[in-house]
C-alpha cells in the first residue's frame, strides 16, 4: 500500500484513540453544521453584534475556505465552534452541531471533552502557542499521554499495527509485539510504557506533516525551528486528538510565500489522510483558491455566499463576492481595471439594517434596508444572500 493509497483514520478506541493507516474511500458526511448563530461582545461602548445569524456546513474530507475581510466574523466563528470565545462575549442563538449533536445543548463537561477531543485550531503565530521551555516532542507526547488510560489501548493498537505490517521482523520487534499483546489483553499499560508508546506515535505524527528529520525535530525547542516548522509542529499538535474538524485560522499569513505554498500542499495532503473536515479562514483568496473545495464567503457576521471552488471563481454572485474579486490583481486585466469596495466595514454597535452590506453596494435598492435577505440556491451548491436572486 503507497502513501497515497492511505488514510489516516480513528483507531480501534471508537471516539478516542489515534490515527491508523487504512484503505478508506473519501467519506462526506457533514461533520460540522453551524446554523443560525448569533454572538454579542459586551463592551463599554455598547454590545457588538458580531455574528448574525451565521449558517455554515462542512463535509468531512473536504477543506472550505472562509474568507472576507477583517473583522467580519471568521475567527470569532472558528472561536464560537471551538468554545474559546472571550468572557464578555455572549452566544445568543443559534446550533453548533458536530456530528448531529448540538455543543451549544450539552452538558458542561460532555461539552468540554466533545471540544476536546474533536475540534483542533491551528494559529497563525505558532510562536505564541508552543511552550518556548518544552521540547516539541515533550509538547506532542504531553498532548497524547494527557489522558493515558483513554489513549493506551490505541497507542498499544498503532504500534501493533506498525509492528505486524512489516514484512521482516526482528527478535526485538517480535518481543515488542509480544509484549504488546499482553498489555493489550490485560488492558494495563504503565506510564513509563505509556510514554515510550506516545513518544512513537509523536514521530509518526511528525511524518505525517512531513517534517524532515523529525527525530532530531522530537529533541528541538520551538525558538530552534523555522517558522514553516513551527507551523508542522503546531498542525501535528492538534492533529494528535484525531479532530473531526480542523480550523486553521490564517495559517498562512506570516510565512514566506515559498514556505506558505509547502503548508497549503500539507493541508491537501491532510485533506486525503485524515477522517477530518478543514476549515481555512483566511482573507487571501489566492491561497483558497490553491486548496479549498468550496467558499463560504463572510461580511458583517454573516455568510453571504458558499459555493463550490470553480463555481465561486467562475460566477461570483453576491455584490460583495464581486467586489472582492474585482479587487484581485489578474495576470489577464491591466492594474488600471483594479477596483476597491467603496466605504468600509460598518460599525457592528450600530449595525445597517436589513442587508448588512446595502450603505456599500452598488445593486441597493428600497427592500434593501428593510430587511435581512434570505439564503436563496442559485444552482446546485451555490446560495446567496441578496435581494437580486430568487425573484
Ligand atoms: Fe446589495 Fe441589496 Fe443584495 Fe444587499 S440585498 S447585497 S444591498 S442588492
Amino acid at each position: 500500500m503507497t502513501e497515497s493509497e492511505t488514510h489516516w483514520t480513528r483507531g480501534s478506541g471508537g471516539n478516542q484513540g489515534t490515527y491508523v493507516q487504512q484503505q478508506a474511500p473519501r467519506p462526506t458526511e457533514a461533520a460540522l453544521s453551524i446554523r443560525g448563530l448569533k454572538v454579542v461582545f459586551h463592551t463599554y461602548a455598547g454590545d457588538v453584534q458580531a455574528l448574525d445569524g451565521v449558517d455554515l456546513e462542512v463535509q468531512r474530507g473536504e477543506i472550505l475556505g472562509l474568507v472576507g475581510e477583517s473583522g467580519c466574523g471568521k475567527s470569532v466563528t472558528a472561536l464560537a465552534v471551538a468554545g474559546l470565545l472571550p468572557i464578555n462575549a455572549e452566544v445568543i442563538s443559534g446550533e453548533v452541531l458536530l456530528d448531529g449533536k448540538n455543543l451549544l445543548k450539552m452538558k458542561k463537561e460532555a461539552v468540554r471533552l466533545s471540544r476536546l477531543n474533536d475540534i483542533a485550531l491551528v494559529f497563525q503565530d505558532p510562536m505564541t502557542y508552543l511552550n518556548p521551555v518544552l521540547t516539541i516532542g515533550l509538547q506532542i507526547t504531553e498532548a497524547l499521554t494527557s489522558d493515558l488510560k483513554v489513549f493506551a489501548e490505541d497507542l498499544i493498537a498503532a504500534r501493533m499495527t506498525k509492528l505486524e505490517a512489516m514484512m521482516k521482523r526482528s527478535l526485538t520487534e517480535e518481543q515488542e509485539l509480544e509484549s504488546l499483546r499482553r498489555a493489550k489483553q490485560s488492558h494495563n499499560l504503565s506510564n513509563k510504557e505509556g510514554k515510550r508508546l506516545a513518544s512513537l506515535r509523536a514521530l509518526d505524527y511528525l511524518r505525517l506533516v512531513r517534517l524532515s528529520e523529525p527525530e532530531k525535530v522530537l529533541k528541538m525547542y520551538p525558538f530552534e525551528l523555522s517558522g514553516g516548522m513551527r507551523q508542522r509542529a503546531m498542525i501535528a499538535m492538534a492533529l494528535v486528538r484525531r479532530p473531526r474538524v480542523l480550523l486553521a485560522d490564517e495559517i498562512t499569513t506570516a510565512l514566506d510565500v515559498t514556505v506558505q505554498a509547502q503548508i497549503l500542499e500539507l493541508l491537501k495532503d491532510l485533506r486525503d489522510k485524515i477522517d477530518a473536515a478543514i476549515v481555512l479562514i483566511t482573507h487571501d483568496l489566492a491561497v483558497v483558491s490553491e486548496v479549498c473545495d468550496r467558499v463560504a464567503v463572510m461580511y458583517a457576521g454573516s455568510v453571504v455566499e458558499v459555493a463550490g471552488l470553480v463555481e465561486f471563481f467562475k460566477n461570483p454572485s453576491h455584490p460583495y463576492s464581486k467586489g472582492l474579486m474585482a479587487a484581485i490583481l489578474r495576470p489577464d486585466l491591466s492594474s488600471e481595471t483594479l477596483e476597491s469596495i467603496k466605504g468600509s466595514v460598518p460599525d457592528l454597535i450600530n449595525p445597517p439594517s436589513g442587508c448588512r452590506f446595502h450603505p456599500r453596494c452598488p445593486y441597493a435598492y428600497q427592500k434593501c434596508p428593510e430587511s435581512k435577505p434570505p439564503m436563496t440556491e442559485v444552482s446546485p451548491g451555490h446560495a446567496v444572500t441578496c435581494f437580486l436572486y430568487g425573484g
